[in-house]
Parts: structure tokens; C-alpha cells; sequence
């Protein structure tokens, strides 16, 4: 384009009063967002030299308004096949917990003693179902996982020793380090044993005047496999009790329901850590727990006394909506009614069979809606840092296409649909959908893609 067409174009071109006159009657503060996006579009026609006139460019500022009030972070669904999905936010929650959750919004007593009338214990809300469903004495709630590694370790062996097996010196992912942590607590690494194997004996060892603790590791996402060998957690908090140190196990994920029933590998229980003498057990809120985002560590009562009373407890407290939500998911187990309450455990329980059919239903709903589809075998997982490598059977709906230009679409439609992608196929795994949700998931895609 010539010097002389551009400069006509950019005469062309609206002012912002012609602009926002098209617009209307608006308020003080939608007239000035406005004026704002206007001159956004203006900018960005004027650079591209071409011509429009106010009616476009007020309809063009709408839409980048629009565009920008979107909220970033939307309701999905989850078909990605992966259970507790750390981008999708972990364990979706039961209605027990989103209730309490919402009517915790408003004044709550979550420092407030009602029978005394007085200020009351952040602390005490969970503390009598924890003692009651995981067997441990006491229990403190801080807001992750992480958070509960660092205080626990911060409280019980800040400037002196922590003894940890070479295998678990982990990174658990969004940049959770064991090494790390450990020095932020202020604690000192002892490495003992070596990648694949370590024995009681070399952490009886490595233990000596400056040591405060043994921490044990969960391995949530990674396996060895072989030639392998560790200390039972019974042993290590034996060594400890004999030396006078503490014993620290970080779980991870935390499940206190078996997981062999459906098929995955066996896990340590938190009962189980416990019950093996831990000082102080530690693990997520949000993993197989299927609550909110939280960090529990549970165990003795002296030592998780030492937790409480530590100045970083204040900067890791958890919201009293977390809490509220916690507190009722907690619920569940202590009623018996977790398997078939809690989302986490009720995709985790959903059987071969009744996927099969919940996929040939999708399956038939898309094909009436000329969508090319057909039910395929798939394996789905647990994810988030629990139960590494295993899997489980499952069904999805493998839809005909373009793999990667399908599963944008799907991340355009209200809500975004999330897609597994294997073998350059789209794969819509039903493991991580709630059988509530299979219609909405049938209405989304035909809208997405019958266009
Ligand atoms: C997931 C995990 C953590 C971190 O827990 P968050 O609740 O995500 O902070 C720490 N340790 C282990 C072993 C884990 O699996």
C-alpha cells in the first residue's frame, strides 16, 4: 500500500466520541471501559491501515471487552481420563462439602468460641473427625500439602539434622522439591542408602547427636522397579523412638480407603502410617482425600503441638472455607459414605461394564447428531501424585478427525471440554465424568462440533 492510501484510510477512520455515541446511553464506568477498548481498536485499525466505520468499531470494542471479562479460570469437563488433574484443579467435590463450603461464605465461627463467648481455636474444626477417621491423636490443617512438609520439618528439626533415603529426595512437580523444603525449614540433609535401596541399618547410621528427625517420602510420581529395597515405616519409627527423634512421613496423597478393591496397587493408608508410630503423618486435602486444597498432618500430640505453635503456622493457616469444606468431606468417611459421596472415590469405583455403556450412549448421541465416533478401550489414572503407573480399565468415545484441531474446539465450547489425545486421536474418556454430567457432556460436543 502507497504512503498516500494509508494516510486516506487513517482519515477513515472514527473518532472515539463518534464511536461511543453509536453506543448509547451508558454509565460512568461502562462508558469509560469503553472509551478504552475503542481506542484499542482504533490503534489496531489505524496500524493495519484499514477503513471502518463507528458502528463496526463499537461492535469490535464490545467483543474485546467481552472477550477480556471473561473469566481465565471456568467450570470444565473433564474428560481427560485422569482423575485428580493438578491443571483441573484436583478432586472435584461432593455436595456435602461445596454446601458447607457456600455457607461458610458469610460469619462464621471459625475463631469463636460459641459456648464461652469468647475467641475461640482455628485449629479445633477438624481436629475430632481427623482423630476419629485416621486414629492419630491430634491433627493441624495448613493450606497444602507442601506447607505441612515445610512447618512439620520447620517445628520439629530446624537447624539440625534430617536424615532421608537417597531414593526419596524427590520433586513431586510444580516445583515441590524434598531438598529444597528442607532447607527453606531451616533443616539439615543427611542422605542415607542409595537410589534403589536403603536399609534400617543406614539410617541407624547416619542418626547421631545433631539429628532431629527421619523423613519418609512418598515416591507419588515415580516407581523403581527391580532391585529395590526400603525400611518398613514400623522400623523407622522404632529407630526414631529409640534415639529420641522424630519420625516424619510425608504420604502425598494420603488415601484412607484401601485402593486394591479397584484394582490399583496397595497403598499406605493414613490409619496404617499412624498406626506404625509416625511422630507426624502429612498429606494433601485435595488428592484421594477428595476435599478442598489443604495441607493435614496428623500424629502425636507433643509434636503436633510443636506445629502449632510455630510463627510460620500463621502465614500457612488455612481459610475458614477450606476448612468448612475439609470438615464435611471428612465427614463421608467418618459416616461410611465415601465410596459412593465422594466424587474422587466414586470415579475411582465406577466399574468396566457401566462405563461401556455410559460410552455407547455418548457414542450414539453424537453419531444421531452426525458426529463420527465409536467407543474405544482406554486405561485411565488417578493422577495427581497418587499411585504412580497404575491404571485402570475405562471407555471413552474416540471421535473421527483432525485430533488437535478437535480437542481446540472442544476447549472452545461453554464449558471447555478437555480431551485426552492418543494415537492422533480425541479420546473422551468417561473415568474422569460423573454419570450426572454425561448429558451436558453430549449437549457440549454436538454444539461444538455438529457447526
Ligand atoms: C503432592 C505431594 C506433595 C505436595 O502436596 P500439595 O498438597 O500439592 O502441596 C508433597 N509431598 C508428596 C509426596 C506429594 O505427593
Amino acid at each position: 500500500m502507497t504512503k498516500a492510501v494509508a494516510d486516506d484510510r487513517r482519515r477513515s477512520l472514527p473518532s472515539v466520541d463518534a464511536v461511543l455515541r453509536e453506543a448509547g446511553t451508558l454509565d460512568p464506568v461502562a462508558r469509560r471501559r469503553l472509551a478504552a477498548a475503542v481506542r484499542d481498536v482504533l490503534t489496531a485499525k489505524r496500524a493495519g491501515g484499514t477503513a471502518i466505520g463507528a458502528a463496526d468499531v463499537a461492535r469490535e470494542a464490545r467483543d474485546l471487552l467481552a472477550d477480556r471479562d471473561r473469566p481465565t479460570m471456568r467450570p470444565v469437563l473433564n474428560a481427560t481420563g485422569v482423575i485428580l488433574h493438578t491443571n483441573l484443579g484436583r478432586a472435584p467435590l461432593s455436595e456435602r462439602a461445596i454446601a458447607a463450603m457456600r455457607e461458610a461464605a458469610g460469619a462464621v465461627s471459625v475463631e469463636y468460641d460459641l459456648a464461652a463467648g469468647r475467641r475461640g481455636e482455628r485449629h479445633g474444626h477438624a481436629a475430632r473427625v481427623l482423630a476419629e477417621v485416621t486414629g492419630a491423636e491430634d491433627s493441624v490443617v495448613v493450606n497444602n500439602n507442601a506447607a505441612a512438609v515445610l512447618l512439620a520439618l520447620a517445628a520439629l528439626a530446624a537447624r539440625r539434622e534430617v536424615v532421608v533415603a537417597r531414593g526419596e529426595l524427590v520433586e513431586i512437580g510444580g516445583g515441590f522439591r524434598i531438598p529444597e523444603v528442607l532447607a527453606r525449614s531451616g533443616a539439615k540433609l543427611v542422605e542415607v542408602g542409595t537410589t534403589n535401596r536403603t536399609y534400617l541399618r543406614d539410617y541407624a547410621a547416619a542418626v547421631g547427636d545433631r539429628t532431629a528427625a527421619i523423613l519418609r517420602v512418598h515416591s507419588s510420581n515415580f516407581r523403581v522397579v527391580g532391585f529395590t529395597a526400603s525400611a518398613a515405616s514400623r522400623d523407622l519409627a522404632s529407630l526414631a523412638r529409640e534415639r529420641g527423634i522424630a519420625f516424619v512421613h510425608d504420604l502425598g496423597s494420603g488415601t484412607l480407603l484401601e485402593t486394591t478393591p479397584y484394582g490399583l496397587g496397595a497403598e499406605e493408608t493414613v490409619q496404617e502410617a499412624v498406626t506404625a508410630g509416625a511422630d507426624v503423618v502429612t498429606f494433601s486435602g485435595d488428592k484421594l482425600l477428595g476435599g478442598p486444597q489443604a495441607g493435614i498432618a496428623v500424629g502425636r500430640r507433643e509434636s503436633v503441638a510443636k506445629l502449632r505453635s510455630h510463627p510460620l503456622m500463621r502465614a500457612l493457616r488455612p481459610d475458614k472455607i477450606a476448612i468448612a469444606g475439609l470438615v464435611a468431606t471428612l465427614a463421608a468417611y467418618r459416616d461410611g459414605t465415601a465410596e459412593r459421596e465422594l466424587p474422587v472415590w466414586r470415579m475411582i469405583a465406577a466399574s468396566p461394564a457401566g462405563l461401556a455403556r455410559r460410552a455407547r450412549a455418548l457414542a450414539a448421541a453424537l453419531a444421531g447428531a452426525g458426529i463420527a465416533c465409536e467407543v474405544v478401550e482406554t486405561r485411565s489414572t488417578v493422577g495427581g501424585g497418587s499411585l504412580p503407573e497404575e491404571t485402570q480399565a475405562s471407555r471413552a468415545v474416540g471421535l473421527e478427525g483432525h485430533a488437535t484441531r478437535l480437542a481446540q474446539r472442544l476447549r472452545q465450547a461453554d464449558p471447555p471440554v478437555i480431551g485426552h489425545v492418543a494415537q492422533e486421536r480425541l479420546a473422551l474418556d468417561l473415568r474422569s465424568v460423573l454419570p450426572e454430567d454425561d448429558e451436558r457432556l453430549a449437549r457440549t460436543v454436538i454444539a461444538a462440533l455438529s457447526r
